[in-house]
């Protein structure tokens, strides 16, 4: 069956199939990451839609929006090598007329941690999220640990506004060196490259260790050695329900979040660590 593209509520009515429809969100410049959540979606349902939009709602005023990948036609090949059968490219006209005023709150969950370093970004992003999961009416929606945050948020929106989705998480993809793969590693220059490897690097130093303490001083210590070209935001050691930060007696599973500016680019990785184990 051909890739069909649908750009607007009526397409993707026309577009529906018999059976259960997975729906992988993204923000396109598709890479392994991205397809390996298609490939998830694949197997669970009947029709896989991809949406391809960049949400102007989640990026601040001074950060990347006009800037950010926009590989459409590339996209494209992705979703027919993968299989999709619908993919979804809403123009910003078509997802948010004129007129708008009603939002997602992301309530204080979506005030700390990275949303601390993006006032309103988990907002943006639950509000289109609810709009996609409205437009595209799926059984299933699959999302990358690679965002810790968001994916435990859209939980939380789902369980807290009875959405009627199921939400299926999956594990980041990484280069062989150890990088998270992201739309934005192509602004990395190679030196870049080599500094954001650090990102990694530290949560594994840090995911070795067994209590809070010695989990931050030694994924802080990998995060100095990387020198000055690496701007940390935030290194975080969070419940990975709430993202509030644990403390020395926690035990169980626990996020171990980083973000950071390495030249223009900002990452962020995250590893889950198991704290205090009996
Ligand atoms: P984005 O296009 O960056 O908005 O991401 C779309 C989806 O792909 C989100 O659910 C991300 O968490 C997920 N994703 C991004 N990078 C990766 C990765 N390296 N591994 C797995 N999933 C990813």
């Amino acid at each position: 069956m051909d890739l069909i593209v649908a750009r607007n509520r009526a397409d993707l009515v026309a577009a529906r199939r018999e059976g259960t429809v997975a729906l992988v969100p993204t923000m396109g410049a598709l890479h392994e990451g991205h397809r390996s959540l298609i490939r998830q979606a694949r197997v669970r349902s009947d029709q896989v839609v991809v949406s391809v939009f960049v949400n102007p709602l989640q990026f601040g005023p001074n950060e990347d929006f006009s800037r950010y990948p926009r590989t459409f036609d590339d996209d494209l090949d992705v979703c027919r090598a993968e299989g999709v059968d619908v993919v979804f490219h809403p123009s910003v006209e078509d997802m948010y007329p004129p007129g708008r005023q009603v939002g997602v709150s992301a309530g204080e969950m979506g005030r700390v941690v990275e949303g601390a370093s993006r006032p309103g970004h988990f907002d943006g992003m639950l509000t289109v999220v609810l709009k996609l999961f409205n437009l595209v009416r799926p059984d299933l929606a699959v999302f990358g640990q690679k965002d810790a945050q968001q994916l435990a948020l859209i939980r939380r929106m789902v369980a807290d506004l009875d959405v009627p989705v199921e939400v299926l998480g999956g594990p980041t993809v990484r280069e062989p060196d150890g990088l998270a793969l992201s739309s934005r590693n192509r602004y990395l220059s190679d030196d870049d490259r080599k500094v954001a490897l650090a990102l990694s690097r530290a949560l594994r130093a840090g995911a070795a260790q067994l209590t809070p303490d010695k989990i931050r001083t030694a994924a802080h210590e990998v995060l100095a050695q990387a020198g000055p070209k690496l701007e940390l935001d935030y290194l975080a050691l969070v419940d990975p329900a709430t993202f509030t930060e644990v403390n020395e007696a926690y035990h169980g599973m626990a996020v171990l979040a980083v973000a950071a500016r390495v030249g223009s680019t900002r990452l962020i990785d995250n590893v889950t660590v198991t704290l205090n184990p009996a």
